[in-house]
């Protein structure tokens, strides 16, 4: 490989009024022992990429957000296996763990010394990447590039979280923000697994979606009487587990009133407000409130075989990467159905 620059999607800042755009000197990174160079066809854009984009989580470091990337190997770095070499493979948040200390041993996910692709690391809105081989995840041949993509994140991560639920079959799963890239996965996955699904977005288009992927029933939040349907359908009780995949207050607090006594609240929408709910409650009602984010590799194995099978297909909206700012605002005013995928310039 001769040349030694490439395109990426450049943030200069992270901000409010930011804008991305297409810088094209950007070096091409060297590698490192036990990394793999990949080139990127495609990436999804996680809904943190738009919080990390407008400042409002933790500050990103590095000026290439994205980790939802899929692409192929072109080089090994010393000690990588000969079998990564041409592999197509996706790159994810969890960009490596130091996998010695005490949290590791128990779920290297939440490794208090990891790095994220996009945070601490230029991330997958770039043509290659530099990634250490035991942190990627190979993809089945049998599914395309931009619908492998999503499950990259948005996949696994609301997969872990349907299973931290624990739910067990013909048990009600509320989904909120069921039709955004998150949603609309789970909502596959929740109703393969045998639960009972009630969707909760907005807009017929996410209406229509969701019920085609099985939920008994989807509810507009702006038009109906949520709290009171899903008791209805509960026969007053609420529902076992509810996943909130939006970040917004007003969805956790929705998320309260619809869970059932001994339920089951995952927190998985980023939102930075606290929850609105007291310790008495949670005492009194026996209610169990967990975060999840990501999810390990056994996990993704489980979730790329239902892929394989067609049991989980994402809904993906295609960009050129030079319309990543736009969809970021597209994103901020809940405009995407499904996911967005940008396509990564040859
Ligand atoms: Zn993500
Ligand atoms: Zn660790």
């Amino acid at each position: 490989m001769a040349q030694s620059y490439q395109t990426a999607a450049w943030l200069d800042a992270p901000g409010p009024n930011t804008k991305l755009y297409l810088k094209h000197d950007v070096p091409i990174p060297t590698l490192g022992p036990g990394q793999v160079l990949v080139k990127l066809e495609c990436s999804g854009v996680c809904h943190s990429d738009v919080h990390a984009i407008l400042g409002e989580t933790k500050r990103m470091a590095v000026h290439v957000g994205g980790h939802e990337g899929v692409g192929q190997v072109l080089k090994l770095g010393q000690d990588v296996p000969q079998s990564y070499l041409n592999a197509r493979v996706g790159v994810k948040w969890l960009y490596s763990a130091c996998l010695a200390c005490e949290i590791c041993s128990l779920e290297y996910t939440r490794c208090p010394h990891q790095s994220n692709s996009g945070r601490d690391v230029p991330g997958t809105f770039q043509q290659y990447i530099a990634v250490p081989a035991n942190f990627v995840t190979k993809i089945p041949a049998q599914l395309e590039s931009e619908k492998a993509a999503p499950l990259m994140c948005a996949g696994i991560t609301v997969f872990a979280a349907i299973k931290k639920a624990r739910l067990s079959k013909g048990e009600w799963v509320v989904i909120i923000g069921a039709g955004g890239g998150l949603g609309h996965l789970g909502v596959q996955i929740a109703v393969k697994m045998g639960y009972r699904v009630i969707a909760v977005d907005e807009g017929d288009e996410k209406g229509r979606m969701c019920r085609g992927y099985g939920a008994e029933m989807f509810l507009d939040y702006k038009i109906d009487n949520v709290e009171k349907t899903v008791k209805d359908l509960t026969r007053g009780y609420g529902a076992h587990a509810i996943i909130c995949t939006t970040g917004s207050e007003a969805a956790y607090t929705q998320a309260f009133q619809l869970v059932r006594i001994l339920g089951t609240i995952v927190c998985v929408g980023l939102s930075m407000s606290h929850l609105s709910i007291s310790p008495f409650t949670v005492a009194i009602r026996g209610l169990k409130v967990i975060g999840s984010s990501v999810g390990t590799e056994e996990e993704m194995e489980e979730l790329l075989g239902m892929a394989v099978k067609g049991d989980v297909v994402s809904n993906i909206e295609v960009f050129e990467l030079a319309e990543l700012d736009d969809v970021v605002q597209k994103l901020v005013k809940a405009q995407i159905v499904g996911r967005a995928v940008m396509k990564i310039p040859v």
